[in-house]
């Protein structure tokens, strides 16, 4: 049989878990589907150092505090990845790969994804060398030299994190400057063990079949290769919208982040987006978690509505 909710949040990151609590709170009745650890991005952030309340919280350590806030007012949480939503006149269907649930009102949390460079080798040496989470992985490669690809605020925090475990931290950035926060770079320029590769992108992640061994990087100026050994490769160059399954609905813009107005609401009456996955200028958990608070109280309002 269909168990149905109020509410159905689809993503466990700092967004879904704010819109969860203040529905809840609210007494409505929430389902929190993830298919992964709840948490999201902030499991893989090392220190955070921008979420007021706390002046440096490691990633993991917020999301449980975070959970444990989150869930105190009757939250269900539940494993599932979600494969698209159904709009049966004032039902909203969701469905997973083993299940359905019906609910008034979606709150779409379900984040961004790394993108990949599209280098050969990217793929081969995946978890072999090849990484996009240094807190994940960073400590595999204590003593060795990596590189970084990138120069937003992610790059520059994890480049920074690596010179902790790294001999040296080589930062490949396609252009002449950064464009992290300004703090991030000082920090950067101010350690021995970062070196700075500019105008230059990575052409080939090469190894010896078992592990990364070298980088073949390429400037884009004057065109010249130069191959750095590398035990382990980092990359940082951007993020995509975890979408596809919203795909039908409509709600997607050109690039596919979804559109929504300043109540977190879609197009579609009753769905809701907020946190990362939204079209938005600044995507950090201040932010997910400020547009999950707007949701929690619009779905509130939303199900009263329907009565
Ligand atoms: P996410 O945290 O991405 O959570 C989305 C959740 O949805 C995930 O748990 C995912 O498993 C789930 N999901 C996705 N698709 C589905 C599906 N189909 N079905 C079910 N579940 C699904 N921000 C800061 O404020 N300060 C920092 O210092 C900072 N450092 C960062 C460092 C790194 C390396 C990275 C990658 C990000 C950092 N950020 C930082 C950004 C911050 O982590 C994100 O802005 C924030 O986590 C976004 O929250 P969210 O809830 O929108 O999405």
């Amino acid at each position: 049989m269909t168990k149905k909710y109020d509410v159905i949040v689809i993503g466990a990151g700092p967004a879904g878990m704010t819109a969860a609590l203040y529905a809840s709170r609210a007494e409505l009745s929430v389902l929190m589907l993830d298919r992964g650890v709840y948490g999201g991005q902030m499991n893989n952030t090392a220190e955070i150092e921008n979420y007021p309340g706390f002046k440096s919280i490691l990633g993991p350590k917020l999301s449980e505090e975070m959970y444990e806030s989150s869930t105190q007012f009757g939250v269900e949480y539940g494993y599932g990845e979600v494969t698209g939503i159904e709009i049966d006149g004032d039902k909203r269907i969701v469905k997973t790969a083993d299940d359905e649930y019906e609910s008034s009102a979606v709150v779409i949390a379900s984040g961004s994804e790394y993108r990949k460079l599209g280098a050969p080798g990217e793929k081969e040496y995946g978890g072999r060398g090849v990484s996009y989470c240094a807190v994940c992985d960073g400590a595999f490669f204590k003593g060795d030299n990596v590189i970084v690809v990138g120069g937003g605020d992610s790059a520059i925090q994890e480049a920074t994190y690596l010179a902790n475990i790294a001999a040296k931290v080589t930062v490949v950035h396609r252009r002449d400057q950064l464009r992290a926060q300004r703090i991030l770079q000082e920090r950067a320029f101010d350690r021995d063990n970062i070196d700075f590769i500019w105008n230059s992108t990575v052409e080939e992640i090469q190894g010896d079949d078992r592990k990364v061994t070298n980088v073949k990087i390429k400037n884009n100026q004057t065109g010249e290769e130069t191959v750095v050994p590398a035990a382990g490769v980092f990359v940082y160059v951007g993020i995509l919208p975890m979408t596809d399954a919203f795909r039908n609905i409509g709600i997607t813009d050109e690039a596919s982040w979804i559109d929504t107005n300043e109540l977190m609401e879609t197009k579609v009456p009753g769905i809701f987006a907020v946190g990362d996955v939204r079209k938005k200028h600044l995507r950090q958990i201040t932010t997910a978690v400020g547009d999950g608070g707007i949701a929690g109280q619009g779905v509130f309002d939303y199900v009263e509505s329907l009565k």
